[in-house]
Formats: structure tokens, sequence, C-alpha cells
């Protein structure tokens, strides 16, 4: 539970002892502590965990020192449940609407029968609340917007929306002078594919004007905690940015600590304390002479601790800190390693960009060959090729590699495995090709039985060299389809088939658990943009995150081959 949560009970405790009509001193009290919990720099579960005094907190006694120990231990607080129900049910769905008071909250429910944030919407809309009200339109418009921020911070924000926001406030940032060590810690250190709010840190020589950048930022909307040290802010999108701002001696540590994941923290606490080490923020005390070593940056923070540097992206609890021990974590895959992108579409089907222009913009990456692979036509959208089409691109693609020097174009396709297993386009001209991707479309609902038997027919042929975005999820929009996975992998890499780690941020597919077990199981994976634009060559750095969170290596990953080992893999794959 995040001090935000513990916040919110409070504030509602305020709000429902208002509504009691109780005594305006032990409200106010309340209110205080909601502040000070809000803005407190340490979060209180690790407070507890630590066995620190909550009471150090502004304004906590031991009555709510007490009542947030319950809280964070056991999930609940038998005080609030026992006042919450003296109301109507869901009164305090309508207090998280900010603009929504105690009153207003009560004669919603009870005149209106309002519960929720979406009865209140449809109230609204259907104008029964600005009569109830004469609060006039505009006031319920203003509430309306009001529901639907409160409804965006619910949601987790994908990696894919999240990263050019942040990569944008920092380089505004940055050119602020004096600002040193600028950087996101958190989720999205950790590359999640999900992020709720955003971490960021750095030192600087001036903190006040950097804040003061920082909250006058165009894409910074409402602004909820402006601090010397710390300053809290929702930008467009509705997401949740914290700037930290700390002493150049400690940034190691702190941004160590921000950086999570929880439980590789404890992890590394309690390998911390076997040494007579006590791990925070501000560094690494020695508890026998309670001295305090701050460190600037993050290596020489692992490295105190007698173990390996240990890349944000493994830092789940998943067995890192042992092999950090013991000298065993990998080098992983990155960006710079890959020599090339198997899977992109161009204005032949459903891209933008034509096979020139592809090509050129992936020689500037420095890539040694791409993949031309369109949809095959039995999709029946997109502009998907027949044979005959085909036929005139292969000619085409001979005609770009005469004209391009330093870059190799791959004839390649993207081909339907249709609902009953069988591939969209004859054996004849898939042999023809230098790559051919296989995926599913269409018939996405069959059963996991008749799923599995479908691509793992396409793993069998012959012809195939690639299954593409193996799940088909679409984050936030898509479920994956059903499929025995571990049955294709185990298939694949009987049959020397590459599995695609689908580089597109709204696809992410394979996932890391996935490619981690694909993987595992000596699967050959290929990190593919299925760029439809030049601009979408960038994906590959997501494709690389999901790799390096599944431990991959460049020897796990096909595209880093150079292009005489490529075409050996894929000569040797048919
Ligand atoms: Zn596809
Ligand atoms: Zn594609």
């Amino acid at each position: 539970m995040r001090n935000t949560a513990i916040a919110k009970v409070f504030s509602d405790i305020a709000d429902l002892l208002e509504l009691k009509g109780e005594n305006q001193f032990k409200i106010r009290a309340y209110q205080k502590v909601v502040r000070a919990i809000e803005h407190y720099p340490k979060e209180i579960r690790i407070m507890i965990d630590e066995g620190e005094d909550l009471k150090n907190i502004p304004g906590v006694g031991d009555a709510i020192a007490k009542k947030t120990t319950e809280l964070v231990t056991t999930g609940k607080l038998e005080y609030y449940e026992k006042l919450k129900a003296e109301f109507p049910k869901g009164i305090t769905n309508l207090l998280d609407i900010p603009g929504i008071g105690p009153k207003t909250a009560s004669k919603l429910c009870s005149e209106l029968g309002i519960t929720s944030a979406d009865s209140l919407e449809q109230a609204i809309k259907d104008g029964s609340v600005a009569t109830l009200f004469r609060l006039g339109e505009k006031t319920a418009n203003n509430i309306l917007q009001q529901v639907e921020a409160s409804r965006r911070k619910d949601q987790r924000i994908s990696i894919g929306e999240a990263l050019p926001i942040v990569e944008e406030i920092l380089s505004a940032l940055n050119s602020v002078p004096g600002v040193r060590n600028l950087t996101y810690a958190g989720s999205l250190r950790r590359f999640r594919e999900t992020l709720g709010d955003i971490d960021l840190m750095g030192t600087v020589d001036n903190p006040q004007k950097v804040m003061d950048a920082f909250v006058s930022l165009p894409i910074v909307g409402q602004v909820l905690v402006q601090g010397p040290t710390k300053s809290s802010a929702i930008v467009s999108g509705g997401l949740q940015v914290d700037l930290r701002l700390v002493e150049h001696e400690a940034f190691g540590s702190l941004l160590q600590y921000f950086t999570g994941s929880k439980q590789h923290n404890i992890s590394l606490r309690e390998r911390g304390r076997r040494q007579g080490l006590k791990l925070s923020e501000y560094g690494i005390t020695d508890i026998a002479t309670d001295k305090l070593e701050k460190f600037a940056d993050e290596e020489n923070f692992y490295h105190r601790l007698g173990m390996q540097y240990i890349p944000p992206e493994l830092r789940e609890d998943q067995g890192e800190v042992e092999k950090a021990e013991r000298g065993a974590i990998p080098r992983l895959v990155e960006v710079s390693d890959i020599k090339g992108d198997l899977h992109m579409h161009t204005d032949w089907s459903d891209g933008h960009s034509s096979i020139k222009e592809m090509a050129l913009a992936a020689k500037k990456l420095g890539y040694q060959y791409i993949a031309i692979t369109e949809h095959s036509g039995g999709r029946g959208i997109a502009h998907g090729l027949d044979v005959e089409r085909l036929r005139k691109q292969i000619e085409e693609i001979k005609k770009v590699n005469e004209y391009i020097d330093g870059i190799q174009v791959f004839s390649g396709i993207e081909v339907d495995i249709r609902a009953d297993g069988t591939l969209d386009l004859p054996h004849e001209i898939l042999a023809k090709l230098n790559v051919v991707i296989a995926a599913v479309h269409s018939a996405m609902n069959q059963s996991k039985g008749k799923m599995t038997q479908r691509v793992l027919s396409a793993v069998e042929d012959p012809d195939v060299d690639i299954i593409a975005h193996p799940t088909c999820r679409l984050l936030g929009k898509r479920e994956p389809i059903a499929i025995d996975l571990e049955a294709v992998f185990r298939t694949a890499a009987k049959n020397n088939k590459i599995m695609e780690i689908n580089a597109m941020p709204d696809r992410l597919d394979l996932n890391d658990i996935h490619a981690s077990r694909a993987r595992e199981l000596g699967v050959k994976l290929a990190i593919e943009t299925d760029a439809h634009d030049v601009s979408h060559l960038d994906f590959m750095r997501f494709g690389v995150g999901m790799a390096r969170r599944a431990w991959c290596e460049p020897q796990h990953i096909v595209n880093t081959l150079s292009l005489a080992d490529v075409l050996t893999l894929l000569n040797v794959s048919r």
C-alpha cells in the first residue's frame, strides 16, 4: 500500500466525519495527517518494515500511528469500515472525484441514487445533476471532466505511450543550466510493459530553477505538489510524474532505491543485513559503527554489497541477487547489437514508406539487412499481396539491392495462417522468398486446442522461418489468443523455427515471461519492429527491453547475427 493510498483512506475518514457533523478539531487533525502522509518522502510500508516510528511523520500521534499500522499490515481499517457502513453505499466513490465535497456527495447519493463515477456521468449528461443543484451546465461539465480525469488515473499507461512523454520532459529539463544525472527510475527504468506513476530524479546546482521549469512545462497540467526537492504533477495523458532532486553524493543509492522493484530491494536488504549493513535511499550504513557511506553512482552501491551490477530490467526478485553474488549476471542484448530487422511493411500493402525509403532508413541505423514482409492477400484487407504482385515485388527488391550499397534487402512475406492451419500462399512462391513469416490475423476466438494445432502446423511447415506476434494480444485492446505456447515452443525448438518478439509498443509479443520460457527451451528469437513507416524502425528498443527482461543475450537473438550468418540460418530453417 503506497502513501497515496493510505492518505486516501484518512481523507475519506475526514470527509465522512464532516458529513456526520463531528467537531471541526477532529476533522482538521485528519486533514493535516492526509497532507503529511502524501508529502512524506519515505514510503510508510517501508518504515513499518524497518521498524521505524511512524510518529516521526508530522501530525501523526499514537492513535493515527496505530490505525496506519493496522491499515498497512492488514490492508483494512476497522474504524473506517464501520464509519462507511453508516452512509449510503458508494458515497466514498463520489468523494474520490476531485471537486465533489461531502455535502454534494451525500445529496447525489440520497436524492439521485448516484453511487459511482459511471452513474454520475450519466446523470450529468441527462441534465438531472444540473437541475438538482441549480449548478448550471458549466459547473456540471467541470465535474464531468474530473470524472474522466479520475478514471484515467486508475488506468496504467503502456510503456510505448509513457516513454516518449518522459523523454520530452527530460530533454526540456536538461536544458536548464546546472542539471546533472536527470533520469527516470521506477517501473519505467525496469521496462515494465505498463506503468502507474513515473519517478524522475536528478542532481542539480539550483533545484528551485528546475522545479519552476518542471511545473511550467507546457505538457504539465495539474500540479499536485511543488516543493524544493520534490514536485508532482499530472501531465497530458493523465500520467502522474514525480520529480525528486537530491545531492550529488547520494544519487546512486536514491536511484537504486526508487528503481525497485520492492521485492528486489527487500532481497538486497536481507543480503546487506547478513553483512552487518543497513541499506536505505541515503546509502549503506555499517550497523556496528553507525557510519553512513554515500554512493554517487549505482554500480558502486552493488559492488559494496559484494555483487555484480544488476541491470534494472532484471530487478524483479527472480534470482538475480543470488546470481549477481556468483558473478553470473549475463551480458544482456542491447540495441547496438541489432544488425537487422526481419519484419516490416511498405506502401506495397498497408505501410506508408517505399522499399527504398525503408532500406535507407535501416542503413542509417547501421543495419546490414532488412526483410520486406507484406501481408498475404487472403486477409482481404490492407492490399495484401497475391502471387502475381509478390513476384513483381521480388523483382523490385532486386532493383533496390542494385541501387543501394551497404544494406541487403531480403524478399519476404507475412503469410496468414488460415483458420484450418494452412498457409495463405502456395509453396511454389514461398520457396522463392528469403524470409517467410507466418501469423494469425483472423478467427482468433478458436478453442485453445484448435488454435494450438493451427499454429503448430505452421511451425512444422518447411516453408516457414518465423512465427510473428504469437499471442496476437494488443495491450489494453485485445486479450491474447488461447494457445499452448509451451507446445509451440517445444516444436519450434525441434524444427529450428524462430519466434518473434514483436517490438510494436502495443504488441510486445512475445512478452518478457514468454520470451524467457522460449529462451530456456532453446528457441531462437528475433526482435522485429513490424514497421509500417520509417519512423517505426525505432520501436526496436521496446522489443530489446522485453528481451532484456527475459534475460536474453545477443546469442539468443537471431538478428544480432551478421548478414552472412543470418542467411545461413534462414536457409537451414527450411
Ligand atoms: Zn501481423
Ligand atoms: Zn506485420
